[in-house]
């Protein structure tokens, strides 16, 4: 009987737990990362630093690089400093930017890099995916795969609340891109993987219907696994559309008009609840709403500081920040009045 199957590019190693962060010597040696433990431990001037410390006994030959992070002129830089030495691997520890920015250099110098997450504000931590700021807009840029991804709940946990707000915003985010993907495969023959919209989906699920605290290890777990799988479905699709729709389209505009309103988890959480609002999906909506006021997460324009005139704007710029998408926003293609109204009854509906 013949078994057909695809390869598909995951990282090799995956730890979430407390104490995670104790095993990375060993990890990196026994999964053939590095055996002498030449890497460079690449960390941003928060958290980092502390998790860098408590590696020193098991890394010794590692060379610590702070940097500032979050532009691509940061990435260019780090990746021009890895060149000074022949590391075998790159270890990122820290946020979502700093991660990004060490996605992004390792994979211009072609070295494997190790995603460290001391917080779980977004799924950059194991996408295939680096956003950047170039010339005062987010870009995405395509990247390999961490080659192993560990988050220490230790360090989770004593990450500011609403990073870990932000994380779920982004995770719940893959209920509205994965049902927008599914309408642009319907509408428009756009091809669907369903292996990778069954990893993301069925994550972002396990979120919502998690009874747990914000705190609890069982609900950080769930979430740290959500935020894996959502970027290991961007892996197996090639494409970011399994965690990415009209979500992310009113995100990015947001962003660009207004970057101090809210961090990108919230602005997608708040897209992803409009999205759905829009697609007349009922039950999903209700049950986004609720597990978004149980966790605290801005729901509505005013919650991230914005008028309905400002959102109804950026709601309609949205489109024009990733042409060629296929979301619920193109779909409908409501002119501004109409956009405006849907927004109002939106807001009606959480009040
Ligand atoms: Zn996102």
């Amino acid at each position: 009987m013949p078994l057909l199957a695809r390869t598909i590019t995951t990282p090799l190693a995956v730890e979430v737990h407390a104490g995670a962060l104790s095993h990375l010597g060993t990890l990196l040696a026994d999964r053939r990362i590095s055996a002498g433990g030449e890497v460079a431990v690449v960390v941003g001037p928060g958290v980092g630093k502390a998790a860098a410390e408590r590696l020193r006994d098991g890394l010794s030959r590692a060379e610590i690089i702070t940097i500032t992070a979050g532009r691509h002129s940061d990435a260019l830089e780090l990746a021009d400093k890895l060149r000074s030495r022949n590391f075998d691997a790159v270890v990122g520890i820290g946020g979502g930017r700093v991660i990004d920015t060490v996605k992004y250099a390792s994979f211009r110098q072609g070295l494997p890099m190790v995603s460290v997450a001391t917080s779980l504000a977004n799924d950059g931590i194991a996408s295939p995916v680096a956003s950047l700021d170039r010339d005062g807009h987010s870009i995405s840029y395509g990247a390999h795969i961490p080659i192993a991804v560990i988050v220490d709940l230790d360090f989770v946990r004593q990450a500011p609340i609403r990073q870990l707000r932000s994380g779920v915003g982004d995770a719940l985010s893959n209920l509205s891109a994965t049902a927008d993907w599914q309408l642009s495969h319907d509408v428009t023959g756009e091809p669907i993987d369903g292996l990778a919209m069954a990893l993301s989906r069925s994550s972002a699920e396990a979120v919502l219907r998690h009874p747990g605290e914000l705190t609890d290890d069982d609900f950080l777990t769930s979430l740290a696994d959500a935020l894996i799988l959502g970027g290991t479905a961007m892996a197996v699709a090639g494409t970011s559309l399994p965690c990415s729709g009209a979500c992310h389209e009113i995100a990015h505009a947001v962003q660009e008009n207004h970057p101090d309103a809210a961090t990108h988890g919230e602005q997608v959480g708040v897209g992803a609840l409009f999205a759905t609002h829009l697609r007349g999906d009922s039950r999903m909506f209700e049950a986004m709403a609720a597990t978004m006021k149980r966790h605290a997460l801005p729901r509505t324009p005013g919650d991230i500081g914005l008028s309905v005139d400002e959102f109804t704007a950026a709601v309609a710029y949205a489109p024009r920040t990733r042409p060629g998408r296929y979301t619920i926003l193109e779909h409908l293609n409501l002119d501004g009045s109409a956009l405006r109204a849907r927004i109002t009854d939106f807001v009606d509906d959480l009040n």
